[in-house]
């Protein structure tokens, strides 16, 4: 018998993101000083109350299953947070925490998405987007958004791509691979669209706490109202909170629609593991506005820092990102200037040459782009802009 995968396996392509990250930790356990643009992952801390937390726990013993939702504490503990922030009423049954927000969103396509709907994603886009709506038997469409807006959601351009089977929309603001945001107005717009058409609205809200500008963007939740049952937002603990590994993440839905994730949950990780649980209900009641201003500080610096010093390369014009950690600059006038064909070149180039690790703009759908994320210190920012104004010279 001839071993081979499942056919599924081939609707998919690994993710670039986690690809680049075991490229760059091979080079580095090869003792080589890799400069880490690649996954989006803070170099802060985790908050010493998530850590306390968590070594609780495990003391108290709290080391068993829990509820496949999530324990009530949790669930309650965002419940209120969002019900706040939000000013809409969101109930601990409305919420179900996860291992983090990627396999929520798994579960989320698992749960909606039927053979044969179209998925509207909005482009560039986080690499796992597409993907999960294939696996789930979807076809993914793009509206793509434009580099001059910033890329901004712009509600008109995701209109314009609509088709009859369109099922689902899915916004990541602020966004990943971009830094872009959901304006308020097109909040708005978008929403009349999702209602006047009766489509679901997946709404990624992982980069919430990462706006520069607040008052720029608008959190889905605050449109449930009209939105009714038809929002899943998710969110996490990991960038928010420095928490990427202990894997947490949350959606928040319908009570009827968090049954159905919960369905796919059971069966597959059953819950987010007990201690990390305790850990993210530690950040949560000692929620340290301070922690979390001083590192959107630092991460404006460091935006300030990349995107100048970006912006400094001949045939390199990087846009300043309103949310997230990361800069998404055009490199398209570099590659003819290198005479290499697509920024998947360039990114190869860099990693092997000086050692300097990005993700190619192929990888969220937007060629001839490079993603640097800026989760990192300013001195390895320095030196990795250092590199690659030695190489593009
Ligand atoms: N979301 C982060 C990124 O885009 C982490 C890796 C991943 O899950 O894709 O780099």
């Amino acid at each position: 018998m001839v071993r081979r995968a499942a056919s599924r396996l081939g609707l998919i392509g690994t993710s670039a993101t986690l690809a680049i990250k075991m490229e760059a930790d091979r080079l580095r356990r090869s003792g080589r000083d890799v400069i880490d643009f690649g996954p989006g992952e803070p170099d802060l801390e985790t908050p010493s109350a998530a850590k306390r937390a968590a070594i609780a726990a495990i003391e108290d013993n709290r080391t068993h299953y829990t509820s496949a939702a999530g324990i009530a504490e949790l669930r309650t503990a965002l419940a209120e947070r969002y019900t706040l922030e939000s000013g809409r009423e969101v109930s601990p049954d409305e919420v179900m925490v996860g291992s983090g927000g990627k396999p929520l969103l798994f579960a989320t396509m698992m749960s909606l998405v039927n053979p044969g709907d179209d998925v509207l994603i909005v482009s560039p886009y986080w690499v796992s987007f597409p993907e999960q709506v294939r696996l789930a038997g979807g076809r993914p469409i793009f509206a793509e958004m434009s580099s001059e807006g910033g890329f901004s959601i712009c509600a008109a351009r995701i209109k314009e791509a609509l088709t009859p089977a369109t099922r689902m929309i899915i916004v990541n603001s602020p966004a990943n691979p971009t830094g872009g945001i959901l304006p308020a107005a097109e909040a708005e717009a978008l929403v009349d669209l999702v209602v006047e058409h009766d489509l679901w609205l997946i709404s990624d809200e992982t980069y919430e706490s990462f706006v520069y500008d607040p008052a720029d963007v608008a959190s889905l939740l605050a449109h449930r109202d009209r939105l009714a049952d038809r929002l899943v937002m998710v969110s996490a603990f990991s960038k928010t909170w420095a928490m990427t590994g202990w894997r947490v993440g949350y959606a928040i839905a319908s009570a009827e629609v968090i049954r159905w994730l919960l369905k796919i949950q059971s069966h597959d990780t059953t819950q987010a593991a007990s201690i990390s649980q305790y850990a993210a209900l530690g950040a949560l009641e000692n929620y340290d506005q301070d922690y979390l201003d001083s590192a959107l500080d630092e991460y404006r610096e460091r935006r300030r820092m990349i995107c100048e010093g970006l912006n400094a390369i001949d045939g390199v014009s990087c846009a300043l990102p309103r949310g997230a950690f990361y800069a998404f600059p055009d490199v398209r006038a570099l590659l003819d200037r290198l005479g290499l064909q697509t920024s998947q070149d360039l990114a190869r180039t860099l990693i092997s040459e000086i050692f300097v690790a990005t993700v190619p703009g192929e990888a969220f759908g937007a060629p001839g782009y490079l993603r640097f994320s800026y989760a990192t210190s300013r001195s390895r920012i320095e030196e990795g802009l250092d590199r690659l104004h030695r190489l593009a010279s």
